[in-house]
């Protein structure tokens, strides 16, 4: 008998009906789990987190709501190898990856409880500094921010079902809001038993967290204007969320993460045998493999001098043939499988159409029978336009791009991107890539093989903002405070500056 993932809706634990989904162990094609949506009543799930979870957080301050958050990350934390082993079996991930996605998610409960604490017991934000707005200072004018009274509902992608909770849950829990969290379906059963593991332990008010596994249908159609959306997943589902009736006609409020065709740029002072190409083609073989390429912050794209690229590749193919891929249970392993057959064969035709503007300049040849295993595949591209700057290969595949001066026009290409590497000495040539380069993207990673235990671009820190222009999205979440104010209400108070300061307890 496969489990069976349920929803925890309006305080309560549901099983939807009929036969629904079937979730898989994507190294082995095993079913593990089944997950239906049917029969859940979205709206009802919705107005009990606004009714019941919405009240109980905003009468906490921010340090209460924070040791919330800290309470979470140490219940994660004590089921660590647990969680580790779902990640693993459930996402197909090495147990390195479901590290990297569980570790995170901790790590970003810990660094929202920290901001909590910073902003004490306040229930509200001031924002800046308050301001005089007539001849006498009596007129007064200053800026706040306060929850919303909505609902916040998250909708996760599949790669990172620990993270992707967490890095939305910690934010929207410490600005006020109640969070309605939806994994994606294929691998739901990490994010579900996180999600048990705060009930079973009361960790949370009543609504503050619902969990709603499952098939979307159109339960987006029930939000309204004092809710907000955040998203990550494909620029398709967004755009399809984004044009909403509802969503449209309440102005209703939506960050968007999408794809992203990550830049590294290596400059043309680096020589092959230097610590700086070292770290150069570490980074990229690390994101090339790292959770099978399946991270949105991934290199795509790797700009070479024209006169480095023979070294380069060379290099790169080297590191990557010493890659083992196969069964992530296994300790020798250090790539598994993608997490669907539908993301292998979506890599597959990806990496057909890629080498269709390009030549192969690595693929591992030998790949287990078995499972949804899609090889490290390097590609160098024949010029620098065309599908490398328009497709989102999600997997373990990068192109190589020659370039003979100003990369950042090619960097340009890809219509905005979450994060930009550059691997430079020169100062002059990194300022004029970071300037031209940086309103096209949310990060800008500088390479040093001087920063010890560098997690290169593909880590995102919950301290820096996360999201990008253009492609990726528009969206940008994380930041420290910063990603409070997405799931607040900014006011303007205006009026007698006494009075302001006394509703603000003396700030203001
Ligand atoms: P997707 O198909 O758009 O799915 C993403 C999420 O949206 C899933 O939870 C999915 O649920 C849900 N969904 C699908 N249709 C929906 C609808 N009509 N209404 C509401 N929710 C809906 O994306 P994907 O292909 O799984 O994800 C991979 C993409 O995500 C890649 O392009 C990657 O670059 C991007 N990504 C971006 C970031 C970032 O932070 N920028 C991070 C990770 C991934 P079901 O699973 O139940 O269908």
């Amino acid at each position: 008998m496969l489990k069976q993932l349920r929803s925890h809706v309006c305080g309560q634990w549901r099983a939807g009906t009929g036969a629904g989904q079937t979730l898989f162990n994507p190294a082995t094609e095993e079913a593990l789990a089944t997950v239906s949506s049917a029969g859940i009543d979205v709206a009802a799930a919705l107005d009990y987190a606004r009714r019941r979870g919405g009240p109980a957080l905003r009468a906490m301050t921010f340090a209460e709501r924070g040791a919330l958050l800290q309470a979470i990350a140490e219940a994660m934390q004590e089921s660590r190898t647990e969680l580790l082993e779902l990640g693993m079996a459930n996402g197909g991930n090495t147990r390195s990856d479901a590290k990297f996605d569980v570790d995170g998610a901790i790590g970003t409960l810990h660094a929202y409880a920290e901001v909590a604490a910073g902003l004490g017991a306040r229930r509200m934000l001031v924002d800046g500094d308050g301001i005089q707005l007539g001849r006498s200072p009596r007129f007064h004018g200053q800026h706040v921010l306060v929850p919303r009274r909505g609902v916040a509902v998250h909708v996760n992608a599949f790669n990172f079902p620990a993270w992707n909770f967490a890095e939305k849950a910690a934010v929207a829990l410490l600005a006020g809001m109640p969070v309605v969290s939806k994994p994606a379906t294929s691998s739901a059963m990490l994010a579900h038993r996180v999600v048990e593991l705060v009930v079973e332990q009361k960790l949370l008010p009543d609504g503050a967290l619902s969990f709603l596994a499952g098939s979307p249908g159109e339960f987006l159609a029930q939000v309204g204007a004092q809710d907000v959306v955040a998203f990550t997943g494909s620029g398709e589902t967004a755009a399809r969320i984004r044009s909403l009736p509802n969503v449209v006609r309440h102005s209703v409020r939506v960050n968007v993460e999408a794809d992203s065709l990550n830049a590294a740029v290596l400059g043309s002072d680096v020589q092959p045998v230097s610590g700086m190409f070292e770290t150069f083609l570490r980074d990229v073989e690390r994101d090339m493999t790292q959770k099978a390429g399946q991270k949105c912050t991934a290199i795509r794209r790797v700009l070479v001098p024209r006169s480095s690229m023979d070294e380069v590749k060379a290099a790169l193919a080297e590191l990557l043939a010493a890659v083992p891929v196969g069964d992530p249970a296994l300790a020798s392993t250090r790539m598994g499988p993608v997490a669907t057959a539908a993301q292998r064969d979506e890599v597959r035709a990806g990496v057909g159409a890629l080498l269709g503007e390009g030549a192969k300049v690595f693929e591992q040849p030998s790949l287990p029978a078995k499972g949804y295993f899609v090889g490290p595949t390097l590609i160098e591209a024949r010029d620098g336009a065309g599908a490398v700057h328009e497709r989102e290969v999600f997997g373990p595949v990068a192109v190589l791009i020659a370039y003979d001066e100003a990369p950042q026009e090619i960097v340009s290409r890809g219509n905005g991107g979450l994060v930009c590497s550059i691997y430079s000495d020169d100062l002059s040539f990194i300022e004029g890539v970071v300037a031209d380069v940086a309103p096209h993207h949310g990060r800008i990673f500088l390479g040093h093989p001087k920063i010890e235990l560098s997690p290169g671009p593909g880590t995102v820190l919950p301290q820096l903002v996360h999201g990008g222009p253009g492609r990726a999205g528009g969206g940008e979440e994380l930041g420290g405070a910063r990603g409070l104010t997405f799931y607040s209400q900014r006011v303007a108070l205006e009026g007698s500056r006494p009075v302001i300061q006394k509703l603000l307890g003396g700030e203001g």
